[in-house]
């Protein structure tokens, strides 16, 4: 991050300055005709099961047994856990450099699968994939226990070892960054694993899982399923063979899997959950900035983030001029085919996420929000949502309480500190806030009044590989990425032993 520009994921490289053009009406047109053809052949379809592409035998917990089988066997009698850490290290580098010499088809196959445009995840999500297992293959023989101090005379160090065999289910929003977040920091550790695919999004975990294979992993480490929730990944979540669940996904499946994991065995639980994070834009911020952020903080990924900036606060002094801002940037925001270069948004994940954002624009409609831009479903054909803008959004609406998951912007107005931190506290969710002010001592207040696991200064969506992510409140338990994403996936054992003889001979 220099001065005057840095990355972000939804707008790639923003400039402090970048103004914006005149309003342009949302049409069809808007779409670049030039298309993408990545070599995109999808190989994979089966289970990954112990090394091996196989056939789903029903689809439910039979699979499931398999897979648990083949990864316990592999934790308790397997290589994995008990070559050397380098060993392991130098493995998860190798598959990092598959992972770039396959980038075209990995890309291909994710756009494919979850209709995000290609060039979003070609040049944003997949080189933070690659990034996250170089970062965690870095850490592999990096992990090490304590010499503690103990009162007596006694020689007492802690160890730090896998818990075992991990089940790591993931969702459809970022199917291989999250991928990368689980898998990279669970075999670092030395565990063995069973990921658990959304139903919707299965094949690049498929295709990435070979080629960590091709790089050397030994057979029954890594296993990919790919059922549905309520079988699938519920059988996996009571299965008394596995020892840790990583889940990221909705607030209310989390409970379920909670539920399980404490019914069947207790397995340790990490949770990465939904959100419904304020962006807070204050009377001395950049306002250009702060609304081109805004809009990517929101409309990135079709609207599908848990991290997305769902409720944006603007103090009055900036109000009027920056719904304006925000308005001409989502009506000519690129969306179309996915495929094609320059489109900024694809369609939704699928129909029924298409009906439940459409739902929503209404109830904004009703409750009395001004809508400043789309409003509608973007053509006939396929699950495009224009992108929509609602300005004059009450707390007690719908669309102001709820995660939309869709590419919906919802303005409030707000007169001083005190009355915004109350409000943007005052969600049962606490992942992400973002803050924009020229003020370090207005940062410096927001920063620790807001109750959120991550809070962005005049920045928003910056994810590396080392800053730890996830939730207060019911938007999660537990941190991935960075050193605290590996203390999910590490148990303490302390060890004690009386010295013999306490003073040096
Ligand atoms: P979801 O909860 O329906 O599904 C997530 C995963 O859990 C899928 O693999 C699904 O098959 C599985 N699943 C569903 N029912 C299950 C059950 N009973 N037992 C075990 N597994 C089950 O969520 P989704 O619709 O796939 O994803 C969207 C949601 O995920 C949003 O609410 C979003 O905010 C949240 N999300 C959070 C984060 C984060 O890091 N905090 C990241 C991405 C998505």
């Amino acid at each position: 991050c220099s001065l005057g520009e840095f990355w972000s994921w939804g707008r790639g490289k923003i400039r402090f300055s970048t103004s914006v053009s005149a309003a342009q009406p949302i049409s069809p047109s808007a779409v670049t005709e030039e298309p993408i053809n990545p070599a995109v052949k999808i190989n994979h379809t089966q289970l990954l099961i112990n090394g091996q592409f196989v056939d789903a035998a029903s689809g439910e917990s039979e699979d499931v047994n398999r897979a648990v089988a083949a990864a316990r066997k592999a934790f308790d009698e397997g290589p994995w856990p008990r070559m050397t850490a380098y060993e392991r290290s130098l493995i998860m580098f190798r598959f990092a450099d598959l992972l770039e010499k396959h980038r075209e088809e990995i890309a291909g196959l994710e756009t494919w699968d979850n209709g995000k445009p290609y060039e979003q995840f070609a040049n944003i999500e997949l080189p933070m994939v690659i990034r996250q297992f170089r970062y965690y293959a870095g850490w592999a023989d990096k992990i090490h226990g304590l010499t503690v101090p103990a009162d007596g005379h006694l020689h007492v160090q802690t160890l730090h070892e896998p818990f075992g065999v991990a089940a790591l289910i993931v969702p459809w929003n970022f199917p291989l960054l999250l991928y990368s977040w689980k898998v990279g920091a669970a075999l670092a550790c030395g565990n063995t694993v069973v990921v658990k695919t959304s139903e919707q999004t299965p094949l690049s975990a498929l295709y990435v899982s070979k080629l960590f294979h091709e790089a050397g992993l030994p057979p029954g480490v890594l296993n990919v399923i790919c059922g549905f929730g309520p079988s699938a990944g519920a059988s996996l979540c009571s299965h008394m063979d596995v020892d840790k669940v990583s889940f990221t996904g909705s607030t209310d499946t989390a409970k379920t899997v909670l539920e399980l994991a404490a019914k069947s065995n207790l397995k340790s639980a990490t949770l990465e959950l939904g959100g419904k994070s304020p962006f807070i834009v204050c009377e001395d911020a950049d306002i250009d900035k702060a609304a081109e952020l805004a809009h990517s903080a929101l409309f990135f990924n079709q609207g599908q983030c848990c991290v997305a900036g769902s409720r944006t606060f603007v103090h009055e002094s900036a109000y009027d001029e920056f719904v304006e801002k925000a308005k001409t940037l989502a009506l000519n925001r690129v969306v179309g085919d996915p495929f094609k270069k320059g489109v900024e948004q694809g369609p939704q994940i699928d129909n029924r996420q298409m009906l439940k954002i459409l739902k929503y624009i209404r109830s904004g409609i009703e409750d009395g929000a001004t809508l400043e831009a789309g409003g509608e479903r973007f053509g006939s054909k396929g699950c495009y949502v224009q992108p929509t803008v609602f300005s004059n959004v009450l707390d007690d609406m719908l669309i102001a309480k709820d995660e939309i998951f869709g590419p919906v912007q919802s303005i409030s107005k707000f007169s001083n500190l005190e009355e915004v931190v109350r409000r943007a506290n005052a969600t049962r969710y606490g992942l992400a806030a973002g803050v924009f002010t020229q003020n370090i001592d207005t940062a410096n207040t927001l920063t620790r009044a807001l109750r959120a696991g991550t809070i962005w200064i005049n920045c928003y969506d910056i994810f590396d590989a080392a800053i730890p992510f996830g939730g207060y409140k019911m938007s999660g338990q537990g941190r991935e990425k960075g050193l605290n994403g590996l203390t999910n996936y590490l148990q303490v054992k302390a060890v004690v032993t009386p010295l013999k003889n306490p003073a040096w001979l």
